[in-house]
């Protein structure tokens, strides 16, 4: 049996487990509770608030006041720039406090901790690069389209009041993209952590709270999609809708969207291709690949490139190091050093993941390795095992849905155009890559690929990089300019200074 969790809730210390509204930690005001069933062992290891409509309307009551009449949508940009900062640092100092709560949370192991994307420097780079724009946030002074003395001017002014909810897969990093963006464009938020990943974010909400946020600017609610959630995105005093998650919600968002006319941003899931030419250093090709659908977070990973396009000659070469790849991955306790990869969330989406590796088998897939459920120590846990499928064709099940487990399709392809077809055979476009040393071929396919984000021989997330879906794999960006402007509305001054023009 893997080894308790329990011991390393009792060191680290969740705090009181209570939830933030209007400046005060407080528990549900109906004591509801959720009990938290680590994925590692299906033992219950902590408790914390399910919210209410009712806890959610003092929540979104709050964050409006503060928007409204309270003084950081009005800071003067040096002082919002040294609260984000001081965040940043905090976030630096409680690094390793904040990676043992995300194991607690979703059983990713420690050891992935030091993989700069899933850093607590991460985390802390994000708030220091919305930290940067503070004071750059400009509109544009236009030249008068029809002459004379007067002045055309935008101003970029904060959205309001933001409504977001975040998965449970990177709990940390999802909630500091939509948290440091609004903040730094001077937002007030309601912020609604998953109900499988809850105690990083709180404690991540106190780090922010003893940055000097003012009381009432950030507010945190748990519990589920429903009711938490669900209260969330339709209150009406919500200006604006920040959701990373799934297709199947974020369609209700944009729905909850239309009364009142929210905005909307909306980071949903994919099914990326990894391109791989008979020209290019196979080895790490595969080892990458498989490395990102089955090392840490085990498939579990918004970005994850789940399709391996892979150029017939080499498709042997590939196999075989992917193969050997998925025989490195250990599971266990995430605490443990040892551990390279965490457990599937939860039961449902382990059955949900087992039940596609089902169809691909039966639509015709070769299974090269993996494919069962972890078995003797890791029988109480959520473990799949890391799942290689060769021979996949792109309209087989396993290479349409986004499994979110650690399985890898191999599909193979003949030359540029029919690994362009198959790569844009997709609803989703988050990311891609690909693989060869031809420059010229590198830019023809990276122009080609309907995607957000296209790496070239390798893929690193940044946080000034926008990020963000084609198709159904979103709408908006994180990241960079366009994810601060995101929370801003954008103002048009007309400023006429002749006496004729008045
Ligand atoms: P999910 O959509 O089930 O849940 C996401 C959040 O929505 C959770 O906090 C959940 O409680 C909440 N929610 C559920 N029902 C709701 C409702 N009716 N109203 C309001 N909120 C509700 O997704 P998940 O299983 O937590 O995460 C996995 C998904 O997230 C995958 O599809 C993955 O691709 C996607 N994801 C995307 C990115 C990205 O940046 N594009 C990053 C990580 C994960």
């Amino acid at each position: 049996m893997v080894a308790s969790i329990k011991p390393h809730r009792d060191e680290i210390g969740l705090g009181d487990g209570l939830m933030l509204i209007d400046g005060t930690w407080t528990a549900a005001r109906d004591g509801q509770t959720w009990d938290h069933r680590h994925p590692a062992t299906g033992e219950e290891v902590a408790s914390f608030p399910v919210a209410a409509a009712g806890d959610v309307d003092l929540a979104v009551r709050a964050a409006r006041r503060a928007f409204d009449d309270g003084p950081w949508p009005r800071a003067r940009a040096s002082d919002r720039i040294r609260v984000l900062r001081r965040v940043a640092d905090l976030v630096r100092s409680h690094g390793d406090e904040l990676l043992k709560l995300q194991a607690l949370d979703n059983s990713v192991p420690l050891s992935f901790g030091s993989v700069y994307a899933t850093s607590a420097a991460f985390v802390a780079d994000v708030f220091d690069h919305h930290a940067g724009w503070v004071d750059k946030l400009a509109g544009e002074t236009l030249p008068p389209y029809q002459g004379g003395d007067h002045l055309v001017m935008t101003l970029r002014e904060p959205v309001g009041v933001v409504g977001a909810v975040v998965p449970w897969n990177a709990p940390l990093l999802l909630a500091a993209q939509k948290l440091a963006p609004a903040l730094a464009a001077g937002c007030t938020v309601v912020l609604k952590p998953s109900e499988y990943a809850t105690f990083a974010v709180l404690r991540l909400a106190r780090l922010i709270e003893e940055a000097g946020l003012p009381p009432g600017v950030l507010n945190i609610v748990t519990g589920p999609g429903d009711p938490t959630g669900d209260a969330l995105i339709h209150h009406p005093m919500v200006n604006k809708l920040s959701f990373t998650g799934s297709r199947a919600v974020g369609r209700k968002i944009v729905e909850a969207s239309a009364d009142g006319f929210k905005r909307v941003s909306l980071e949903l899931g994919g099914k990326s291709p990894a391109l791989v030419f008979a020209d290019a250093d196979v080895g790490s090709a595969a080892a990458i690949t498989m490395g990102t659908v089955t090392l840490g977070l085990s498939g579990q990973v918004c970005l994850a490139q789940t399709r391996a396009l892979v150029q017939r000659d080499v498709a042997d070469e590939f196999l075989a190091m992917a193969e050997m790849i998925g025989g490195m991955v250990s599971y266990g306790n995430p605490f443990d050093p040892a551990v390279t990869s965490s457990p599937l969330i939860n039961t449902r989406q382990m059955d949900r993941v087992l039940g596609l590796i089902a169809r691909g088998q039966a639509e015709g897939a070769r299974l090269v390795c993996g494919g069962t459920r972890g078995e003797g120590d890791l029988a109480e846990g959520n473990f799949v095992t890391p799942t290689l499928f060769t021979d996949v064709s792109n309209d087989m099940s396993i290479a349409r849905e986004e499994i979110f487990g650690p399985v890898l399709s191999v599909i193979p392809f003949g030359d540029e155009e029919e690994a362009v077809r198959i790569a844009n055979d997709t609803e989703y476009g988050l990311a891609a890559t690909v693989w060869t040393n031809d420059i010229k071929r590198a830019m023809r396919m990276t122009k080609a690929i309907r995607a957000g984000t296209v790496g070239i021989n390798g893929y690193q997330l940044e946080p000034h990089a926008a990020f963000g879906g084609y198709r159904q794999s979103g709408l908006g960006r994180e990241g960079g300019r366009p994810a601060i402007e995101s929370y801003t509305e954008l103002k048009t001054v007309l400023l006429p200074f002749t006496e004729e023009m008045m």
